[in-house]
């Protein structure tokens, strides 16, 4: 039987999220039994352009990059965000909030006027996305499962319930309610990571992007009753849910 063709694309991040598929171990043979891979910069030098599945991974942040995601989705019969970079347009979108000269002047220096820069932005801002492998990085289980369901032709299950269910499932007390209360963003976040974070103690910064119609307005009360202040709220979602505030 034909197997599917696939490709992997970076664009602006650090490409922790292909380094996760390159690190399955045997699944990743598994893998390679049930589709060719003709573009993956990070395993192989070949640049195929018959794929029909693309993974892409990061942000858009240059005219360039509008280019060329375009180019992918036009080759691709189906285009996955492959984490929270392409996702939500993730860490790099932070610098949306600052101004834009003086994020140029910190990177490049006297050379900023040598680099197309534009602000970060997540795939689906240019391109129709047909699923989404949320996290930063991604998780490998999600990663088997997702595509597993793609190549089956089915709609792949990510979850739509918010990161406490996970937490209170692990029977963790809630940060809130430490002595020394932390506050986290799990109420309003996509589930799926098992609470990784608050299970050792960190806060949950949004990494998976936002739930459906997530309560922002009680949210930020709590976190008003807790001291926070607005400026303090704005960097909860500026993390990896900045560019338009939220982003589900
Ligand atoms: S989502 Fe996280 S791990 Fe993946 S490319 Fe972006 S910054 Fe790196
Ligand atoms: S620690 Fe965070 S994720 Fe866990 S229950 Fe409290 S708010 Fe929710
Ligand atoms: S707890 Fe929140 S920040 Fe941590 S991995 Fe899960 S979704 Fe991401």
């Amino acid at each position: 039987m034909k197997k599917p063709k696939v490709g992997f694309f970076e664009f602006t991040c650090c490409e922790g999220c292909q380094l996760t598929v390159l690190s399955l171990g045997d699944k990743l043979l598994d893998l390679f039994e049930s589709v060719d891979i003709v573009n993956f910069r990070e395993a192989s030098s070949y640049k195929g352009q018959d794929y029909e599945i693309a993974f892409i991974e990061g942000s858009i942040s240059t005219s360039k990059d509008i280019e060329r995601v375009k180019e992918i989705r036009a080759r691709a019969k189906i285009c996955v965000a492959l984490g929270a970079c392409a996702h939500l347009g993730g860490v790099n979108a932070i610098r949306n909030f600052q101004r834009q000269s003086d994020v140029r002047w910190r990177t490049y220096g006297d050379k900023a006027w040598l680099f197309d820069s534009i602000l970060a932005q997540p795939i689906d801002a240019v391109i129709k996305v047909d699923h989404v492998i949320p996290e930063c990085p991604i998780d490998k289980k999600e990663f088997l499962r997702v595509t597993a369901s793609i190549l089956l032709g089915k709609k792949p299950f990510i979850p739509d319930y918010p990161v406490c269910v996970e937490c209170k499932m692990k029977g963790n007390v809630c940060l809130f309610h430490k002595p020394n209360p932390i506050a986290c963003m799990g109420p309003l976040t996509r589930a799926g990571c098992g609470a990784a974070c608050p299970s050792v103690g960190n806060a949950c910064e949004g990494c998976r992007g936002l739930i459906p119609d997530p309560n922002l307005s009680a949210w930020e009360e709590v976190l008003k009753e807790y001291g926070l202040s607005i400026e303090d709220i704005l960097k909860f979602y500026h993390m990896y849910n900045g560019l338009m505030g939220v982003r589900r």
